[in-house]
């Protein structure tokens, strides 16, 4: 008998096959003559290879399609989001508005960054997004770095670099990511003050702080963190006053950067960055990507001359902010111009503001489509979500959810996690939840088909609860 390998057909056939050509026309000829390399040498190396010709080809082009979709895959993929977190730091926080996303590829060629169209000089990147902020927040100016830790890291250095910064006991915390004011703070050159207690701590407690060293007076909103019970600090018109006194400027680290409370009633009270510059903060910084719903960035807004002391750092090169990112948040906060259309437009003000009645119809209209194995339940069940992103800590959302039972729900969610598009939800005791609040409307069908597919996966383990 004649041996099969010599069957085995060669790279110039393969290639010329309609279908590798046609991956060829997708992901370049050098990627698919590699994976069908690789599929050669397995066959090649199979003891019992047999079949005729067009045999070896179907089976060597199914490999090698197997073998290409995995190396071609991208790291950075679409997810769907069922934890009930809207702000998800590991998911990319704020997804964008439909209007930052176009903006977004209109800025990805070439654009104005640096110049300007009336002179045809040199411009500064640090003047987009300065008008639309000043309208929006009642700033006399402003500055955009590419997050919020940079933006607080650039404040500190620039106002109390070899000098000390006051900052209350109670709001020495970390954000998460390890973002710790302390380090933070002497990382930016600066030496950290601690003032009062963790529970407490007032005005008279800063004012006697205040030494021939002090060059700031930094107040930073505790985000993910709350103290209750016999606590107190003092209102930011209070600070005000204390650092007009000492004679430097306050800097308030507002973190989630809400720009109009009326946007969510009814939830807890949030500072707005208006109403802190109201109060007299010299300076107040927030992400572009938490409550605002905008892309990653940090934003700065204040006094005119404070800002341009800022923008004179040398450190701002290194936190500077790429032209995308001042494209998306540009059609962003253009949308506050109209409560209305923030509303309706930008995706973290859409889904927290969706009732939990509306959250539930979603969930129940497309429940049926979960087709289940054997031995599994699905129902719609009320659950809580929570905005995230270090937002209104403690405060739960009313939602809805998927609820998966009689498999065991880790080996559901690992598969949903391999699913395409992967599928993210929270195990909670028995079940495999999927919350509804941060799916999108008109993504339930997908979401739906993503958990029916992962129970499948998980039914075939044959692994029951
Ligand atoms: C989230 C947060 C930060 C960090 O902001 P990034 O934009 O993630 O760098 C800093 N301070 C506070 C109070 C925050 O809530």
């Amino acid at each position: 008998m004649s041996d099969p390998r010599r069957a085995l057909p060669s790279m110039d056939v393969l290639l010329g096959d309609p279908r590798a050509e046609a991956w060829s026309v997708e992901h370049g000829r050098e990627p698919v003559k590699a994976s069908l390399r690789r599929a050669l040498e397995r066959l090649r190396s199979e003891p019992e290879l047999s079949g005729d010709g067009a045999d070896l080809i179907a089976r060597l082009l199914s490999l090698a399609a197997e073998d290409l979709a995995f190396r071609q895959r991208p790291s950075l993929v679409r997810v769907l989001n069922g934890t009930g977190v809207v702000l998800h730091t590991n998911l990319g926080r704020a997804p964008l508005a439909e209007e930052a996303v176009a903006a977004q590829r209109r800025a990805a060629g070439y654009g104005n960054v640096e110049l300007s169209l009336e002179t045809g000089e040199r411009g500064s990147r640090y003047d987009h997004c300065v008008d639309v902020v000043r309208e929006l927040t009642g700033a006399e100016a402003a500055l955009v770095t590419n997050n919020n830790a940079a933006a607080v890291s650039l404040v500190v250095n620039e106002f109390a670099r070899d000098r000390e910064v006051l900052v209350s006991r109670g709001e020495l915390v970390e954000i998460g990511g390890s973002f710790r004011i302390p380090d933070v703070i002497e990382r930016s050159g600066a030496r950290l003050r601690e003032v009062g207690t963790t529970n407490r701590t007032r005005a008279a407690d800063y004012d006697a702080a205040v030494g021939e060293r002090t060059g700031l007076l930094l107040r930073v909103h505790p985000s993910n963190y709350r103290v209750e019970g016999f606590a107190e600090r003092p209102a930011v018109a209070e600070l005000v006053e204390v650092a007009r006194r000492a004679g430097i400027p306050l800097a308030h680290d507002i973190g989630s950067g809400l720009l109009r409370a009326d946007l969510l009633p009814g939830f807890p009270e949030e500072p707005t960055v208006r109403a802190s510059l109201a109060a007299g903060a010299d300076i107040v910084s927030w992400s572009g990507d938490k409550l605002l719903g905008g892309p990653q960035c940090g934003i700065v807004a204040g006094g005119r001359e404070r800002i341009a002391q800022l923008r004179a750092n040398p450190l701002l090169r290194a936190f500077r902010v790429d032209k995308t990112t001042l494209a998306a948040l540009e059609a962003t906060l253009v949308l506050y111009r109209d409560p209305e259309r923030a509303a309706t437009k930008i995706p973290v003000l859409r889904m927290l503001r969706e009732t939990a009645a509306a959250v539930a119809e979603r969930a129940r209209a497309h429940a049926s489509r979960i087709a289940l194995p054997p031995g599994a339940s699905v129902a719609v069940v009320e659950t809580r979500a929570v905005v995230g992103g270090g937002s209104f800590p403690g405060f739960e959302l009313s939602s809805a959810a998927w609820r998966v039972r009689g498999l065991r729900p880790d080996a559901v969610a690992a598969a949903a996690r391999a699913g395409t598009p992967p599928l993210l939800g929270r195990v909670e005791q028995d079940a495999f939840l999927v919350d509804l609040r941060a799916i999108v409307p008109g993504e339930e069908p997908e979401a739906a088909r993503a958990l029916a597919a992962a129970v499948e996966a998980a039914g075939r383990g044959g692994v029951g609860a």
